[in-house]
């Protein structure tokens, strides 16, 4: 495996001035036959060249430069697998995301709170993305009349009072088109958080500048969620940029996903909780795989997610655990699931069980 960090030729088109991230993204291995170069294990192009047509790769030199192994859990994530097409389980929409949407790219599930799509491109193509039906497609890209219909839907719905910007990912827009809808969105008097979720930080760090954090900060109460999965993506250049987002005051949070043989270990989870505590990241949710279509062998027992609540509770900080959820399909939205501690109710007496497995009684009150 030839370790790939700095930009290569196609950079050299692109205008000197542009930034760092630009030209890493502008890099990005994106067909079979340029995979194959990378690669010197034999892969089957053909099958891969379809797989690509249906489900877009663009791997950036930066996150590329990660992966250690054919099949290692960095590779499992970013690189194309003939599976994505054979497998007929799961639904293009599993959480019902569209049928959710009193406007295109708006989701309003819960009463409070509102998802709204900024942009269907990514830094990088998870092969296990619930939203593998419309990321990276050029045909599928949101219009600013789109998100000007979302916002116009939040300004006529009192009631929502969290915005949450995602995508595809809110940072591969410009400083100046993510701060036009920043700016929109603060100016509805009901909205008290905005939330903006993106794996940049993981997947294109260099993405997150001075000038970017700058921009951010004028936009508090502003909090972010980000997307790590393994401890081998915490690296020097993602641990600056969390701290560059974290020193502009902005509270970071992040979402796992539960994939197999990646990070369906209670060891692989320790670590990265750990980590993500290192550079100021509170692990915030461990999402249970999506049924997507085209993502079945990631998919993992449920056991496995109780597994490792269990093994963080009590035997970590507090702060390192995070919640265990199953977004259930059919858009009935999330559901935490945690191990049993209350081993049995009689009465008033409840029997339940700690971190250690040791019984113990409490007494209860009558209501
Ligand atoms: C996940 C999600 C949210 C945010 O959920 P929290 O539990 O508040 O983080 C809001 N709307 C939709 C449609 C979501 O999928
Ligand atoms: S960064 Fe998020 S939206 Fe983009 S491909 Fe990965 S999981 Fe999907």
């Amino acid at each position: 495996m030839q370790s790939v960090s700095e930009p290569t030729q196609q950079s050299s088109d692109l205008k000197e001035s542009s930034p760092l991230w630009k030209k890493l993204l502008g890099s990005s291995i994106t067909d079979a036959e340029a995979l194959s170069k990378f690669c010197s294990y034999p892969l089957n192009v053909e099958e891969l060249k379809k797989v690509i047509k249906k489900y877009p790769m663009s791997v950036n030199p930066y996150y590329l430069s990660l992966i250690e192994d054919v099949n290692d859990p960095i590779w499992k994530q970013c690189i194309p697998d003939v599976k994505e097409l054979s497998e007929q389980n799961g639904v293009e929409d599993p959480l019902h995301e569209e049928v959710d949407s009193p406007v295109p790219g708006l989701t309003h599930r819960y009463p409070d709170r509102v998802l709204l799509l900024v942009s269907n491109q990514c830094g990088m193509y998870c092969r296990f993305c619930t939203r593998k039906r419309k990321v990276g497609d050029p045909f599928k890209r949101i219009t600013k009349e789109q998100i000007m219909r979302g916002i116009e839907y939040i300004r006529e719905h009192t009631e929502v009072r969290d915005v949450l910007l995602s995508g595809g990912d809110p940072f591969l827009l410009s400083d100046s088109y993510l701060e036009w809808i920043l700016k929109e969105v603060r100016k509805i008097s009901h909205v008290e958080v905005i939330r903006i979720g993106t794996r940049v930080p993981c997947t294109l760090p260099q993405r997150v500048t001075p000038e970017l954090c700058s921009m951010l900060k004028k936009y508090h109460p502003l909090y972010i969620n980000v997307h790590f999965n393994h401890p081998a993506e915490v690296t020097d250049a993602s641990k600056m940029a969390c701290e560059m987002l974290a020193d502009v005051g902005i509270p970071l949070g992040n979402q796992s996903v539960l994939l197999k043989g990646v990070n369906d270990d209670p060891k692989v989870m320790k670590e990265l909780v750990h980590k993500l505590l290192m550079m100021r990241v509170k692990p915030y949710y461990i999402y249970q795989a999506d049924l997507v279509r085209g993502t079945n062998h990631f998919r993992t027992p449920v056991k496995t997610g109780i597994e490792i609540i269990r093994a963080l509770r009590g035997h970590t900080s507090g702060m390192a655990v995070p919640h265990y959820i199953i977004d259930t399909p059919g858009g009935g939205g999330k559901i935490p699931l945690l191990p049993n501690y209350i081993v049995s109710k009689e009465k008033n007496k409840l029997t339940l069980t700690n971190y250690e497995c040791r019984l113990f009684e409490y007494p209860d009150i009558d209501e």
